[in-house]
Order: C-alpha cells, then sequence, then structure tokens
C-alpha cells in the first residue's frame, strides 16, 4: 500500500527527513523558549493514541483509567484532582476567566493582575470582552498590600496570579492573595503553566518561598505539561477547587456519548493526555524534582557567569529563568549576534535584554556556547 496517495511515499518521505533536518533542535540551539526536546515515552505514548478524542471518553474509555492517573497525581502535587487536559496555559486562562465570570461576575467586568501576567490573559481577556486592570510591579512578586488597595478600587470579578513569570520566573504570593481572595469573595486564577512543575519542588527544599497550592481562596490553577516536563505539545491542564467551578466550563453536547465537552476545543487530542501520563508515570515525580532542582543550580551558576562578563548585568534568578542585558548594545542587537551564530534566546522588554529559560534539555555545550558568544561580544565592545 502507498500509505501517503498522490506523490510518490519515498520521495515524499525524503523531503519530510531533509525539512526535519533543517528544523531548530532545542538541544543546540533553544536557550529562551518554554519549550523542550519531549521525553521518548511520551513521544510514543502520544503518536498511538494519535486517533482518539479526549473530548469523547466514553467513546474511548480506556483512557478513563489514564485520566484518572493523572489526575490523582495532580492532586496529590497541587491538592485539588477536578479538572482536565487542555491545549495549554491560554486555552487554560480563557476557562478559568469565564468561569469566574460566570460565577462571580455579577455586573462587574474586570479582572485584576500584577503587571507581569502572561499576555494570554490578555487576550483572554479580549475574548471575553472584559477589561484586565495591571497592577505596576517593577519585576517584582506582586506586593498584597497593594492588590487589597485595587480590589477595593475595582471589585474585580477575578484576580490572576502567576507563579513563574515569562520574563523573570517570579512567583507571586500565592497564599497571601488566597487569604484574601477569599475574605472579598473574588476569583482567583494561579497561572502555574512555567512554574507548576518547577517550583512545588524547590518549595520543597525551602529554595523559593511561595507553592503552587490550592489554599482556601484558590478557585484554580494552570499548567503546562508540555514546558519543564518535557510532554508533547498541546499538553496544558487546568484544576479547579469545586465541582461547581468545573462544571461551569463544560457544555452540553447531546450528540456525543457523554452528552457534554468541558473548555474551547472540541476535537481534543488524546495523545495530550497520553504523553502527560507517560511523564508523570514514566519518568515521575522524583525525576521531576531532580530536573527542577539542577535547573535552579544552573541558572544561579549562568547568573554569576554572565555577571562576571564585562558589560554585561544579569538579574538573580529566583527560580530558573536568568534575564540579562549588556549596558550599551539594545537587545535587538545581542538577540541578532547570537542568532547568526544558532543561537536563540527571546526578550525580557522591561529590562531592556535577553533572558535564557533553563530547559531539561540544556547541555555544556549550549551553555558553553551562549558565554563564549557574550564574552566575544564583550571583547569587541567598547565599554563605557
Ligand atoms: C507559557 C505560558 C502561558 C501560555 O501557555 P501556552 O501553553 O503557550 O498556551 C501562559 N502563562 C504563562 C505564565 C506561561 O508561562
Amino acid at each position: 500500500m502507498n500509505p501517503v496517495g498522490g506523490e510518490d511515499a519515498t520521495r515524499l518521505l525524503r523531503e519530510l527527513r531533509e525539512i526535519y533536518s533543517k528544523t531548530t533542535r532545542h538541544e543546540d540551539s533553544i536557550l529562551g523558549s518554554m519549550t523542550t526536546t519531549p521525553n521518548p515515552l511520551a513521544i510514543y505514548a502520544f503518536t498511538i493514541f494519535s486517533h482518539t478524542n479526549l473530548a469523547d471518553l466514553e467513546l474511548f474509555s480506556s483512557l478513563k483509567d489514564m485520566y484518572k492517573d493523572v489526575l490523582d497525581l495532580a492532586g496529590r502535587i497541587y491538592g485539588s484532582n477536578l479538572g482536565y487536559v487542555t491545549a495549554g496555559a491560554t486555552e487554560s486562562n480563557l476557562i478559568a476567566l469565564y468561569v469566574a465570570r460566570e460565577i462571580h461576575g455579577g455586573n462587574n467586568n474586570i479582572v485584576v493582575a500584577p503587571d507581569t501576567v502572561h499576555f494570554s490573559v490578555e487576550k483572554a481577556c479580549r475574548f471575553l470582552g472584559c477589561r484586565l486592570v495591571k497592577i505596576p510591579v517593577g519585576n517584582k512578586p506582586l506586593d498584597p498590600g497593594l492588590l487589597v488597595k485595587y480590589v477595593r478600587e475595582y471589585s474585580p470579578f477575578a484576580i490572576v496570579v502567576t507563579a513563574g513569570t515569562t520574563e523573570l520566573g517570579l512567583v507571586d504570593p500565592i497564599k497571601e492573595v488566597a487569604e484574601m481572595a477569599s475574605t472579598n469573595n473574588v476569583y482567583l486564577h494561579v497561572d502555574a503553566a512555567y512554574g507548576g512543575l518547577i517550583i512545588p519542588f524547590l518549595h520543597e527544599r525551602g529554595l523559593v518561598k511561595e507553592n503552587v497550592y490550592f489554599y482556601k481562596g484558590v478557585s484554580s490553577i494552570a499548567v503546562d505539561f508540555h514546558k519543564f516536563a518535557g510532554a508533547p505539545p498541546p499538553a496544558g491542564l487546568i484544576l479547579f477547587s469545586n465541582e461547581d467551578y468545573l462544571n461551569a466550563s463544560c457544555f452540553e453536547y447531546s450528540y456525543t456519548i457523554s452528552g457534554k465537552i468541558c473548555g474551547v476545543l472540541g476535537t481534543r487530542p488524546g495523545g495530550s493526555l497520553a504523553g502527560i501520563w507517560a511523564v508523570l508515570r514514566g519518568m515521575g515525580l522524583d525525576y521531576l524534582r531532580d530536573k527542577a532542582l539542577w535547573a535552579f543550580n544552573v541558572a544561579r551558576e549562568l547568573f554569576s557567569s554572565i555577571n562576571s562578563i564585562k558589560g554585561f548585568e544579569a538579574i538573580e534568578p529566583e527560580t530558573t529563568i536568568v534575564a540579562f542585558r549588556h549596558k550599551r548594545l539594545p537587545s535587538n542587537v545581542l538577540s541578532d549576534y547570537l542568532a547568526e551564530r544558532g543561537l536563540f534566546l527571546y526578550k525580557a522588554p522591561s529590562i531592556g535584554g535577553l533572558r535564557v529559560v533553563v530547559m531539561p534539555h540544556f547541555n555544556k555545550a549550549l551553555i558553553g556556547r551562549l558565554l563564549k558568544s557574550l564574552s566575544d561580544i564583550s571583547r569587541s565592545t567598547p565599554h563605557a
């Protein structure tokens, strides 16, 4: 059988491989993205379930056991097992704000968040027609006292805080904000897209003060498995504190066997669940803990190495993201120079620099090339 049809399969495969061989690989080039090389077992799991649709678990009922495993493990880490797999935090954040407004909205249309909040929350507000009021926090974790003032002034229907901000990897004071949200009966969503599989392990060792957990007052948590944990994308998870919130995000689909579909997507890859399951069961929490601690140390080493290169200054990392800038060169000059050498970093606009997101695929050679390139820049640039 010709598996492809129209064109000659051998030729097409050759072309595919050629395109593949030119495609950027994490371990050779990527230092600033929140994605990583997926775990091989998770890729296998994703692939063999590629025919399944998570939107209909009655049809693919064997997936239910895997789902239970994943939610039980999530329950052990975060303190709630009520939720479902999503296409990532962009979807999870949109769902959370939808639920918040359905249940806490009334006449109010305002969401309050520190200005370090991820763009996807802004996007969710656009979709929902709500207004995002940003609290200026100057690249620091949110000051709960300041939040109280904003909540008094705006009476928002939801607060969003972040565990692992995009630019600097900061963690907002989740526990304190949760108490305050609970007292004021405001929905609190914790965006732990990046930090959700790092921070609990750092917290356990006393390396960060905050934890990602369903403290009283936390309404929902978003975690991405396609970031640090290395599940093939898309692989997100949204968890809720109670059944009412969960149910508010599900819709009647009377033609399906289960009769309802939750979240934004309709057809949803069963591979996403299988990939998450493979990561949690195949690598396990011990592996994730080791990787998180390793990344924390790599980030600290990178911070001091970059800081010791003349002309550069780095910001001391709170978790696993190291932002830095050159005192004279704008970030686009830096990033073009590095890209020419096959090193890709994202920007840290608030400091006019770039950021390194330490991910499991980092290796000595990759880090060495970055430091060497920065030293070369330093040598060829006159100092202030
Ligand atoms: C990555 C990220 C998102 C967006 O998640 P996707 O999985 O890309 O949709 C949202 N918030 C934070 C804090 C993130 O790190």
